[in-house]
């Protein structure tokens, strides 16, 4: 004991969904944070991983399970550790100065002292000279070296950092990344463990000494990867690159234990269906079939070639392979034989196949057209829907799954929706029937 700067045991959360009823968010996690480590937290967003990270800095109870900071058990926030936001969460009139200080202020500590370690801070990240500016003055990058100057001017043991990066542009957030890095490499700053959730799977290979890959719907652990490299790591470097391949693999390959159950898993109603579109879907099926890829393609040349974030292509690939149109293999991404189809079909042919498959591997979408069948007019409003969706996903989530399954839905013919009233219908019949 006493090794591990954090130590979780069996922690499990769950929140109240919109009727009520509890929903399971993080279940018995083991998580261990050891001395001098940085672990990157990587998952499909709403897998827990905001949830786990605001546990651990004590601002909200876990439901049972047991935690501990240094061996102490953690209750509420804890000295040591400091968290930094993907929103920055800066008080927009106070000065950058005041800003710095408020952690140091909420210790009680006196105020030349602070003065001179919030100086301190902002000369070490770069913002020496901006104390008397306000946030609004600031760019998106300097904003947030005033969220890492507060959170270090506490000398914290353990830096928590959500998504730290991903408000900014891609330049500036691999500057940021590149100063924290160094600040921590070359000991200077006092903190002795960093636990980062990223959805950047090269930041999170550039970062951390050990990635958790997070499982969904509950959160739990579904996997680790040590990297034992020096840093600063070359992104071009082939153990980089096999390294990103690998998490990439592991990202988007479903576990042993998914996969036997795997259809149950999707054929659910309450299944949250991937944050995409119908034109991105079929972007990226069009580039997997054209050369160079010509139906396979490496899934970080994906990301290149299409330009798209990993935020962006992920759920992508998941609405391809939900509708049966490609797959994911040993870090690559494939096309099926419909997909290959599809690829090679005119507009009408397209509509139909989605349409079908929509029907065959997206339970909410056969759900809904089932109901509508089953009505004398073929008309229902959206509401019983949502309300089906709210037992299994927040209120606001369970209204963006069903416009997702809207928005396909009309692509594939399988129902209509009416945006002024808010009311599904059944598409008009084919003319042969
Ligand atoms: P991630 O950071 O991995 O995207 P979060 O931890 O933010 O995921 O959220 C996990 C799940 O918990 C989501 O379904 C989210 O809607 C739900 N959730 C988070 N906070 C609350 C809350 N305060 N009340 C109800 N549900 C919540
Ligand atoms: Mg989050």
């Amino acid at each position: 004991m006493g090794q591990y700067l954090i130590e979780l045991h069996q922690v499990a959360k769950s929140f109240k969904a919109a009727d009520g009823k509890a929903r399971t968010v993080l279940e018995k996690l083991d998580f261990k944070l050891a001395q001098s480590e940085i672990v990157a937290l990587l998952g499909k967003s709403g897998s827990g991983k905001s949830t786990l990270l605001r546990i651990i800095a004590g601002l909200i109870p876990a439901d049972s399970g047991k935690l501990a900071y240094r061996d102490k058990p953690i209750y509420g926030p804890v000295a040591g550790i400091a968290m930094v936001f993907q929103s920055f969460a800066l008080f927009p009139w106070l000065t950058v100065q005041q800003n710095v200080e408020l952690g140091l202020e909420a210790q009680g500590v006196a105020t030349q002292e602070r003065k001179a370690r919030a100086d301190a801070l902002l000369e070490l990240i770069g913002l020496a000279g901006f104390g008397g500016a306000l946030p609004r003055e600031l760019s998106g990058g300097m904003k947030q070296r005033v969220g890492i100057a507060r959170a270090l001017v506490t000398n914290p043991d353990v830096l928590l950092m959500d998504e730290a990066f991903s408000a900014l542009d891609v330049l500036t957030g691999e500057t940021l990344r590149n100063d924290m890095l160094e600040l921590w490499d070359g000991d200077r700053i006092p903190t002795k463990g960093i636990l980062i959730v990223s959805h950047n799977i090269e930041e999170a290979v550039m970062m951390a000494d050990r990635i958790i890959i997070m499982a969904s719907d509950p959160g739990c652990i579904r996997c680790e990867v040590k990297i034992d490299l020096p840093r600063p790591r070359d992104v071009d470097s082939p153990v980089v690159r096999a390294l990103i391949d690998e998490v990439y693999g592991l990202m988007t390959m479903r576990t042993p234990q998914e996969a036997s159950t795997g259809v149950a898993l999707s054929r659910h109603v309450g299944y949250r269906l991937p944050e995409t579109d119908v034109s991105r879907i079929e972007a990226v099926l069009d580039l997997l079939a054209d050369a160079p890829f010509n139906g396979r393609a490496d899934l970080p040349q994906m990301a290149e070639e299409s330009e798209l974030t990993d935020e962006e292509l992920f759920p992508t690939y998941e609405a391809l392979s939900l509708l049966g149109l490609a797959m994911i293999e040993k870090g690559d991404i494939l096309l099926t034989a419909l997909g290959r189809q599809y690829a090679g079909a005119d507009q009408a042919v397209r509509q139909e196949l989605f349409g079908q498959q929509l029907l065959a591997h997206v339970p909410l979408a056969a759900h809904i057209r089932r109901k509508l069948e089953q009505d004398s007019n073929g008309s229902l409003p959206e509401q019983p829907f949502i309300e089906l969706l709210e037992e299994f996903l927040k209120a606001d989530e369970a209204k963006r799954v069903l416009e997702i399954a809207v928005e396909w839905g009309r692509y594939g013919e399988v129902y209509k929706y009416d945006y002024h009233t808010g009311r599904m219908t059944l598409p008009e019949p084919a003319r042969e029937d």
